[in-house]
């Protein structure tokens, strides 16, 4: 393993704009239960995920009724909710905020909900499906703090008069356009890709590696680089150039601290 990680290391390094892509993979680490996994919330509860899948037509006929399913069961006052916000950073995520801080990363586009990026301290992070601490009006497409909104009157409004959902992209809801179309920019203009702790399997998020393989021209240099538990589609259709397979909790550490020491390798050539 320690030579891809010093390859990993080596052409993070030497990217001129390099991005991230993270899943659920990397925040199960964190005690986060995932959706569809052995212990996925929708593995163990087939009527949550039923319900799941009506959620967004719910909101869109009767966002009142809307409201009171979803403080009930994923709403700031649910267990669900409580233990997104207890959840703590892990050392995978952590490594991905260090290299974003020495400079070689440019955006962590992200399908993950729970904020724990931001808690690592990234900066640049792209909540590609929403995030559980914003509420969005999906007419005009203004987003809005949990706080900032006053959950009396159900369903809370939107300053253009339409009634706000929570900022998470529900099933069969569109990805926000601006988030959409500000990571396929970035999916288009970065020469590596770190994908980590997801099959990209679900669209329109599994497009983003293969939009930067396509790319536009100039493009041989491009590498994705792919830190999951196991092999995925992008590794059986070669959109990733390596696998690194394993913990991101164990190999990003092993990366960031890799690259910092060629950064301050390089610093000391001069
Ligand atoms: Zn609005």
């Amino acid at each position: 393993m320690q030579d891809v990680v010093e390859q990993a290391a080596n052409d993070l390094v030497g990217s001129r704009y390099a991005i991230v892509l993270t899943g659920a993979g990397i925040s199960t680490e964190s005690g986060l239960a995932d959706f569809r996994g052995p212990q996925g919330i929708w593995t163990r509860d087939k009527q949550a995920e039923a319900r799941a899948y009506q959620r967004y037509e719910m909101f869109l006929n009767d966002p009142g009724a809307y409201w009171e399913e979803m403080l009930s069961t994923v709403g700031t006052q649910s267990d669900f909710y409580g233990q997104m916000r207890k959840a703590e950073p892990n050392p995978g995520h952590r490594a991905l905020a260090r290299l974003e801080q020495m400079g070689i990363v440019k955006w962590t586009v992200t399908q993950n909900v729970d904020g724990l990026h931001e808690k690592a301290g990234s900066r640049r992070v792209m909540h590609y499906h929403g995030t559980v601490d914003k509420l969005r009006c999906i007419s005009c497409g203004l987003r809005f703090g949990i706080d900032e909104v006053s959950l009396e009157k159900l369903p809370p409004l939107c300053r253009c008069g339409k009634p706000l959902k929570y900022d998470v992209v529900h099933f069969k809801e569109p990805i926000p356009s601006d988030i959409m179309e500000a990571a396929e920019e970035e999916a288009s203009k970065c020469d590596l890709m770190l994908v980590c702790g997801t099959s990209a399997v679900v669209y329109p998020f599994a497009a983003l590696p293969r939009i930067a393989r396509r790319g536009g021209s100039g493009r041989s240099s491009m590498r994705i680089i792919e830190v999951n538990a196991e092999p995925t589609p992008l590794t059986h259709e070669g959109i990733c150039d390596y696998l690194i397979e394993g913990k991101t909790g164990e190999i990003l550490p092993a990366i960031a601290e890799a690259a910092a020491s060629r950064l301050s390798q390089g610093r000391k050539r001069g």
